[in-house]
């Protein structure tokens, strides 16, 4: 069966669902997205990742044609139609189809398009054995241009941090923002944890209000007593951190061993890592909005 794809309404098969080359998506990166899973038939957090992307959304001024009661029951459809119950689901939205020139105002017709397929997960070596990453030279945005918090789809400063990382053949990148503090990864937010303590940059200092970052924030806190705060770090608080972990729909939560050729601490992912990607597994699987009203 081919994927059906959801387009503006419609679900149509993949080969067919087509973005005209006008679109100032395209043209100019000028819309939002949100990356979202479904774990045993259940969409985790999907109601998070609607308020998000309408956050996204309302910050550019882009409309989006539904609400977000409308945009739940699309996403619970395409994935229905698509008789899937593990999922990774893209939900993005475009300014739609304008003239060659930059105005938002001239592109009448925002698109509205949700792909679910199966996941490629990440190999299980990077569970085990933790990553090993590098700071980049190339800066997160900041805040006072394009806000790292709006997830909107000009993604070319990841993408440089991300093309830095392969060059020197390391699978992600940690980035700074201007003032040299620690912000995110690429695709990911950044956790250390020391003295006792888990921190994460906030969202000011140039990161996006990660979902999984905020579902482990809880976890720690309110399952494991762990207090987490967030917290302004530099390249020393990380080569110097007793463990250090990402977290993103996709990756989840990952171990990070060594960075900058630094190992960190004895090198092994962490205790407390691992219990967290232990809770953060079991909440996957507990919690969400059904897709079918029998799971
Ligand atoms: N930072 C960036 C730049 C991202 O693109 C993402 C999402 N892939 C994250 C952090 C993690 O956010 P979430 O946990 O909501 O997936």
């Amino acid at each position: 069966m081919s994927l059906k794809v959801y387009l503006n309404g419609n679900f149509v098969d993949k080969e067919r669902a087509l973005i005209s080359v006008f679109d100032h998506g395209l043209l100019y990166g000028d819309g939002v997205f949100e990356g979202i899973r479904a774990y045993k038939g259940r969409v985790f957090k999907l109601r998070e990742h609607l308020s998000r992307l309408l956050d996204s959304a309302r910050a550019i001024m882009l409309k989006i044609p539904l609400t977000a009661r409308k945009l739940e029951e699309a996403v619970l459809e395409t994935l229905r139609v698509n008789q899937l119950k593990d999922a990774y689901i893209r939900l993005v939205v475009t300014r739609g189809s304008g003239d060659l020139g930059l105005d938002p105002a001239k592109c009448s017709h925002p698109q509205v398009f949700i792909i679910a397929d199966r996941i490629k997960l990440y190999p299980q070596e990077f569970y085990t054995n933790g990553l090993e990453l590098i700071t980049v030279s190339t800066r997160r945005n900041i805040p006072e241009a394009v806000n790292p918090r709006i997830k909107s789809l000009n993604y070319l400063n990841n993408i440089l941090a991300k093309i830095e990382a392969s060059l020197n053949g390391f699978p992600e990148a940690i980035m700074l923002n201007k003032d040299g503090y620690v912000a995110e990864c690429t695709g990911d937010n950044i956790f250390i944890y020391k003295h006792g303590t888990l921190i994460t940059p906030p969202a000011w200092v140039g990161a996006l209000r990660g979902i999984t970052r905020e579902a482990v924030i809880d976890i720690a806190t309110k399952k494991l007593k762990i207090p987490a705060v967030e917290g302004v770090f530099t390249r020393y608080h990380l080569y110097t951190a007793n463990e250090c972990f990402l977290t993103g729909t996709a990756a989840e939560v990952v171990p990070v061993v060594r960075i900058d050729g630094r190992v960190i601490a004895d090198g092994k992912p962490g205790k407390i890592t691992c219990r967290l990607i232990q809770e953060f597994r079991a909440l996957t699987s507990r919690e969400g909005v059904k897709i079918y009203s029998e799971s």
